[in-house]
């Protein structure tokens, strides 16, 4: 073993004995996507002695799959500035997102970008040899008034690139990587403080206490929870569910955010910078509907008017295909040499997967759930919040969350496209920089709690003798169902009542569980059953925080209350989950209608004219 970990006789779990190797970091990072691998660095680099815990290999997150790019106001194709960044994105946000956060994001988004081209992200070009950048939904200048060309593109691998770089840069610094380990569970003491991690070694099933000065969760996003998503199987929210059995909240898991163009059948994304290189919508009628519904944004408007739309004119019968429900989107009247040079990937993915050949014909889409806008709330340094004693902004000792996991929250109730990768590195960064500042390097730490590793390995162990009558595999086809059918882009009162019985029912029928595998190497019956258990309880969450919340506001549109309703709603949702009783509790935190600077305030009051 790379590490000084040693071996102790662990605690008897059910008369088996589970063998703890022990570990000390000063801070443990959990996830080695791009935020994971960006806060690795600036951990490491600041002479802070770092573990990377991911259950894949790093290069294998999902930030490998993004595509479209990746937002700042480099102004490379026109002008741009860092206020009409965060005007788009508070708006964007439907005035949910936290606008010192936001500010922090666009300011810092430019540097951050550059950081990466250092790093040696091969970024597309213009002729003059600058970062290329093109349009995106929802990104203007102008306050509103014109288009704003402001995501930098590798052509339509801008994850890939970014990814295996950061890789490259963490692999220059000292930091010890764990890959293959499963975080299981975080170690809380009394206090409230976070102390550390428990975790499998998914080849040789040994299990491995991390203890350490900070732990920073930056596991990504939950789309598994339902049927049809564009994220990876791997997605499945495991920091999110850590949190939740530490007995801290979640926020705004009521805001989840669908793509116009997954391809039909298969859920493979298909980039929003397909529409932005000119790419447009039909239905049956070969409509381009969205000149309809957003005159002026078009098929480029924000990703929930244009699944809504979609959504629109396939229950209005105007779907296209055998049974009316999917949408065309074209891009056969684009020139086939741009189609070559800009978005190859997508090219293949039409062919593999709808069987199209993107010059000559339409390829079938459908709104698929696409990324998680709530999710571990935390302050713009990455430290994770909750509501204590009356304080809703209280940091929570030893605890970090960055990236997808995290609900910082600069995104509100909607994501602009590319707005999430900026998010990934700005914060990743900021995370690194947090820890240089209130981590001592070596600092001696206290003995952990005799029972510390108790609540991971009792679950571990209760899982993998779980001999109940339902697989893993049809538990998790009832949630992904019930998410997809009753919690969806379109939302009323009676389709989330009825969700909240059948998903709490699902909840309840897990511990049923059948689990047929009960080795500790390479389980993956178990390991599948660990992140379902990780699943449900987000699923839950979601639906029960999407029931509550009676207005309509980005991603959570709500037929029955059409509305934005800012006197009662203009803020957070938290929900704990008390997962021995299977029962979920709500209250909120306002949202920071404040800025960092005072530069800026001279639009707020022009950014309410919506
Ligand atoms: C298909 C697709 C295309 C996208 N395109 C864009 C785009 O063009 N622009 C944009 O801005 N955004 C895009 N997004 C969104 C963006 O890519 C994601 O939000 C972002 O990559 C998430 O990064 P992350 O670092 O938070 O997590 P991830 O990249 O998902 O990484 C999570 C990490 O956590 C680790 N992990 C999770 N659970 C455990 C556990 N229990 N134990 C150990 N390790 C664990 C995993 O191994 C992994 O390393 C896209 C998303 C998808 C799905």
């Amino acid at each position: 073993m790379a590490t000084n970990g040693q071996t102790n006789g662990g605690p008897a779990v059910n008369g088996a004995a589970y063998p703890i190797t022990d570990h000390t970091f000063d801070v443990v990072v959990v996830g080695a996507g791009g935020a994971g691998l960006r806060a690795t660095v600036g951990c490491s680099e600041s002479g802070l002695r770092t573990a990377c815990i991911s259950k894949v290999f790093p290069t294998r997150s999902h930030t490998v799959a993004a595509q479209g790019g990746i937002s700042a106001s480099l102004g490379n194709m026109g002008e741009d500035d860092w206020r009409w960044h965060m005007y788009d994105t508070v708006k964007g946000a439907d005035w949910l997102g936290d606008q010192d956060a936001i500010e922090y994001l666009v300011r810092e988004a430019p540097a951050a970008v550059y950081e990466l081209e250092h790093w040696g992200v091969p970024f597309s070009r213009t002729e003059a040899g600058k970062i290329y950048q093109r349009p995106f939904g929802g990104m203007t200048t102008h306050f509103g008034e014109g288009t704003a060309q402001r995501t930098c593109a590798a052509a339509d691998r801008t994850g890939h690139a970014i990814l295996h770089t950061l890789y490259g840069a963490a692999l220059k610094h000292n930091t010890e990587f764990f890959i293959e380990y499963f975080a299981i569970d975080l170690i809380m003491d009394e206090d409230g403080r976070c102390r550390g991690i428990v975790a499998l070694d998914m080849t040789t099933g040994t299990i491995h206490r991390f203890r350490a000065q900070m732990v920073i969760l930056a596991t990504g996003g939950y789309g598994r929870a339902y049927f049809s998503a564009t994220s990876a199987h791997t997605c499945t929210g495991d920091g999110n569910a850590m949190v939740l059995r530490a007995g801290l909240p979640l926020q705004d898991m009521e805001f989840v955010q669908f793509h116009p163009t997954g391809i039909y059948g298969a859920g493979c994304l298909i980039t929003e910078g397909a529409r932005g290189e000119g790419g447009y919508l039909t239905n049956s009628e070969g409509e381009r509907f969205m000149e309809r519904y957003a005159p002026s944004a078009k098929d480029l408007a924000s990703r929930d008017v244009v699944s809504r739309s979609m959504t629109m004119e396939i229950r209005d019968g105007r779907g296209v295909g055998k049974n009316g429900d999917h949408i065309y989107l074209h891009l056969d009247h684009l020139d086939p040499k741009i189609l070559h040079e800009r978005l190859p990937g997508i090219s293949e993915s039409a062919r593999i997967f709808a069987g199209v050949d993107v010059t000559r014909e339409p390829i079938p889409v459908l709104p698929t759930v696409h990324y998680n806008m709530g999710g571990i709330p935390t302050n713009f340094h990455g430290e994770v919040l909750t509501l204590k004693d009356g304080n809703p902004d209280h940091v929570v000792p030893g605890l970090m969350a960055i990236g997808e996991a995290a609900c910082v929250s600069v995104h509100g109730a909607n994501r602009l496209g590319s707005n999430s990768l900026i998010d990934l590195v700005v914060f990743g960064r900021a995370a690194g920089l947090r820890c240089a500042e209130i981590v001592t390097p070596g600092e001696k730490q206290s003995d952990l709690p005799a029972n510390s590793a108790d609540m991971a390995l009792s679950r571990l162990d209760k899982l993998r003798h779980a001999d109940g009558s339902t697989p893993t595999a049809q538990l998790r086809l009832d949630m992904q169902r019930t998410m997809q059918n009753n919690c969806a882009v379109f939302r009323t009162g009676e389709i989330l009542g009825e969700g909240r019985e059948l998903i709490n029912n699902v909840w309840k029928a897990s511990d049923d569980v059948r689990v047929t595998d009960r080795s500790l190497i390479w389980n993956t019956d178990l390991i599948e059953t660990l992140e379902y258990e990780n699943l449900i309880e987000q699923a839950v969450v979601t639906m029960e925080s999407a029931a509550n919340r009676t207005e309509s506001r980005g991603a959570h549109a709500r037929e029955d209350f059409p509305d934005r309703d800012d006197k009662e709603w203009m803020k957070h949702t938290l929900c704990w989950a008390d997962v021995s009783n299977k029962a979920v509790n709500i209250d909120y935190r306002p949202v920071h209608a404040y800025t960092l600077s005072n530069e800026i305030e001279y639009i707020a009051p022009k950014a309410r004219v919506y």
